[in-house]
């Protein structure tokens, strides 16, 4: 696919388009010649007279952008509260899992035992991964909540709020009005860190940036892939954007390095991210910043891939010394217990 994607493009773009069908979501990102245009996330679709977003989230009518949902009033989501340390891709270099950040972001000079990520999962996306371990939001009939809704589930005991999904990109400006609500009525800290894709528009990638600095937050950003033929082949888009958006957060960096702004991952997937990918995204991360984490992730079959194998451990160690040998200094194999089981 990489050396020859022409030749795959329809029949992996078909392929995405049969299942995004059956799961009543629209097909492709729409590109209508002087239709309306959607700027939230990166796929900027051209939306047609009554056509919905690759999202399913905003539908042209009347020659305006309605949002079936997203804004402030309401938006797919749900939240729980999870324990801290949590098993967040960012906590082996986070203010909630590790020494970073103490005393201005965290509460203990170690991982904050006794507090609670506030983990608001957004149920929509802007890509269409066939591996998406959240993948049950495709399918289910959501409940709605508005941003204050949302905010009051973060007690005293909460330290972080963590947006994620799906992908919180479609329904930010929800994310943010919650952001918002909940920083300005909780006394203490409240860090605000993000689990995205990347694939977000400036105007919103602005703001979410500033909730994370000036909060003790951390942006995660999942590089999917390299090669924008893997990227279409794994998540059905283009990964230009995500690209754009690390390298723009990156030399952002500086600006709070404890905890550190950003972090990156990449899942391991076998048969398409091999160490060529992970030594190309870790030359680019090296070139913009060498000290950015960047976390690799091992593979557990899901969604359409139940019939791939778990990450080996040689795979991932493989990519492992790749990424350290082209400059990285902060490299980790996160979900270690995954490698090499046999499923
Ligand atoms: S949020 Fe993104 S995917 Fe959804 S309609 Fe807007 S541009 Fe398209
Ligand atoms: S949500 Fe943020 S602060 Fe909390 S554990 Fe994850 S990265 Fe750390």
């Amino acid at each position: 696919m990489r050396q020859d994607f022409d030749k795959w493009f329809d029949e992996v773009i078909r392929l995405h388009e049969h299942f995004r069908a059956r799961d009543g979501l629209p097909t492709r990102v729409p590109k209508a010649r002087d239709g309306v245009v959607c700027k939230i996330c990166g796929n900027h679709c051209r939306l047609g007279a009554e056509e919905a977003g690759y999202c399913g989230l905003r539908i042209a009518s009347g020659g305006k952008l309605k949002l079936v949902s997203g804004t402030a009033r309401r938006a797919r989501v749900s939240w729980y509260h999870d324990r801290l340390p949590t098993n967040c891709v960012a906590d082996w270099v986070c203010a909630g899992g590790s020494d970073s950040g103490y005393p201005q972001y965290s509460y203990s000079p170690g991982p904050e035992y006794g507090y609670y990520n506030l983990a608001v999962f957004y149920e929509a996306c802007s890509f269409d991964c066939l591996f998406c371990q959240n993948w049950h939001y495709r399918s289910q009939v959501s409940s709605e909540h508005s941003a204050r809704e949302t905010a009051q589930a973060v007690t005293d005991r909460v330290a972080c709020i963590c947006f994620f999904g799906g992908d919180p990109g479609p329904q930010v400006i929800h994310a943010l009005a919650t952001a918002r609500l909940a920083r300005r009525e909780k006394w203490g800290i409240l860090r605000v860190c993000w689990e995205t894709n990347g694939n977000l528009s400036d105007k919103y990638l602005d703001s979410i940036l500033k909730e994370s600095l000036t909060s003790g937050g951390t942006i995660k950003i999942d590089i999917k892939a390299w090669s924008e033929a893997l990227n279409y082949a794994l998540c059905g888009t283009s990964n230009k954007r995500t690209l754009e958006v690390v390298a723009r957060l990156l030399k952002l960096a500086g600006q709070r390095r404890d905890p550190p702004l950003v972090v990156i991952s990449t899942l391991l997937v076998p048969g398409y991210v091999d160490s060529r990918e992970v030594r190309s995204v870790a030359r680019f991360l090296a070139s913009l910043d060498p000290d950015t984490p960047y976390s690799l992730l091992g593979f557990a079959p899901n969604f359409l891939m139940t019939d791939m194998p778990a990450t080996s451990l040689q795979h991932a160690e493989e990519c492992l010394a790749e990424a350290k040998a082209v400059g990285l200094t902060r490299v980790r194999i996160g979900n270690r217990h995954l490698l090499g089981k046999d499923y």
